[in-house]
């Protein structure tokens, strides 16, 4: 069979390739060795789909290169999905910070994105193994149901991440096969897992969540932190854990935008025990238990200068040295991966092979937690779309 583009991946970076690549006339079609067309949209946002973040910038992303990104973030837009979205009259409410979710069920993300793919002439094809693929003028795609020749090559296969829901480093092959750099990959969005010792200290407060910034290597995020049977959890520490390395620490800051100095101060003759005034602030179990680990609860009016000073250090710089990550089973993505240098920006298409083009998660580029990953998906696909 001969096609002009063959696209790896039926997820949310092939399906919208395939649809712009399809609109332009060219003959379309998507391999998936999945039985089922965008899994990793179906589980998204909770069943909800967080499609997009109307506060999309480059520093959303994490890259070897900031800046590869910022092409395809500029042409295609937070509005340019949601105005696909409002053609199919899919609802959707933003959350906080521009998180735009469905208000309905992810599954309408996918329907529309096959309803695109099928005024667009794309061919679809499911439960296909791909054994081989060589390239002469064309590339030649061996797979379990024939095989297909085309001009271009769209790899769209995604991270390693959710393993069960079909994710493979397919990707990362392909592009090694045609000699291109690829960043090793690591799990990104997971949480973080205490070291043995922690794990028995703070076992007690699992099932606690509080609301904390997170500080990892600098960069800090403000949220949900939740302690898990393991360790944390939580979108603070999902967002912190993108950028922590192993033997890294992590600071908390367990009352961001209080000052706790300030309040011990204010209370300074009182005889109210310090757990108890911190559990004004923070969930009382969690101020009860953690006050034990770190210092006998006495009543405020007990406590000097230094003791008020160092415990006010530590409630707005509590340092946690996890043990590692939960890995690519709960990773939400997968940082690293194919390096932007060896890609166009313009394009996605591989500067040493013409027609090679690679889009999605697959790139060396990760967002944040919140919408930034989908929308890297449909951008870099949209723009393969316009080339491929
Ligand atoms: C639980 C969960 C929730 C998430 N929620 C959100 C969210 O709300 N908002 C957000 O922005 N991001 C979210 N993400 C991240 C987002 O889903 C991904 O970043 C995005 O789907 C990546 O798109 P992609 O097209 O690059 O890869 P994918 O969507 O993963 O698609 C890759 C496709 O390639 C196929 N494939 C893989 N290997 C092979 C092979 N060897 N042969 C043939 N086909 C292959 C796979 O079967 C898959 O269909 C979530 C991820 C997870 C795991």
């Amino acid at each position: 069979m001969k096609s002009d583009v063959i696209i790896i991946g039926a997820g949310a970076a092939g399906l919208m390739c395939g649809i712009e690549a399809g609109k332009r006339g060219r003959a379309v079609v998507i391999l998936d060795h999945a039985s089922k067309i965008g899994q990793k949209i179906l589980v998204s946002g909770g069943g909800r789909c967080n499609f997009t973040n109307l506060n999309i910038q480059a520093e959303n992303y994490l890259s070897a290169n900031p800046h590869f990104c910022k092409s395809a973030l500029a042409r295609f837009t937070p509005q340019d999905f949601i105005s696909l979205v409002k053609k199919h009259r899919i609802s959707f409410h933003e959350k906080d910070d521009g998180q735009m979710f469905c208000n309905g069920s992810s599954r309408q993300i996918v329907d529309m994105l096959i309803d695109e793919c099928n005024s667009a002439g794309v061919e679809m094809r499911l439960n296909c193994k791909i054994q081989d693929i060589t390239k002469k003028k064309r590339f030649i795609v061996k797979t379990n149901s024939g095989m297909i020749e085309s001009e271009s090559l769209v790899v769209a296969t995604g991270g390693l991440s959710y393993p069960n829901l079909g994710a493979t480093n397919f990707g990362h092959r392909i592009a090694s096969q045609f000699g291109l750099r690829v960043i090793p990959p690591r799990p990104a969005l997971v949480p973080l897992t205490f070291s043995r010792g922690d794990s028995e200290k703070f076992a007690e407060l699992s099932g606690i969540s509080l609301k904390a910034s997170v500080n990892c290597r600098g960069h800090e995020f403000r949220g949900e932190m939740l302690f898990t049977h393991r360790g944390l959890s939580g979108p603070a520490i999902l967002q912190a854990s993108s950028y922590w390395e192993n033997g890294e620490k992590i600071i908390i800051n367990l009352l961001p935008g209080i000052d706790a100095h300030s309040i011990f101060l204010s209370n300074r003759q009182s005889r109210v025990e310090m757990k108890n005034l911190l559990s004004r602030y923070l969930p009382r179990r969690f101020a009860h238990i953690w006050c034990e680990f770190y210092f006998s609860s006495r009543p405020l009016c007990q406590y000097n200068e230094k003791d008020l000073l160092t415990t006010s250090r530590l409630i707005h710089g509590w340092s946690i040295k996890p043990a590692g990550t939960e890995g690519y089973r709960t990773a939400e993505v997968t940082a690293g991966g194919v390096d932007t240098n060896e890609l166009s920006s313009k394009t996605m298409e591989a500067k040493k092979v013409t027609g090679l083009y690679f889009i999605g998660e697959v790139i060396d580029v990760t967002g944040h937690l919140g919408g930034y990953n989908l929308h890297w998906a449909w951008a870099s696909g949209w723009i393969a779309g316009q080339y491929a």
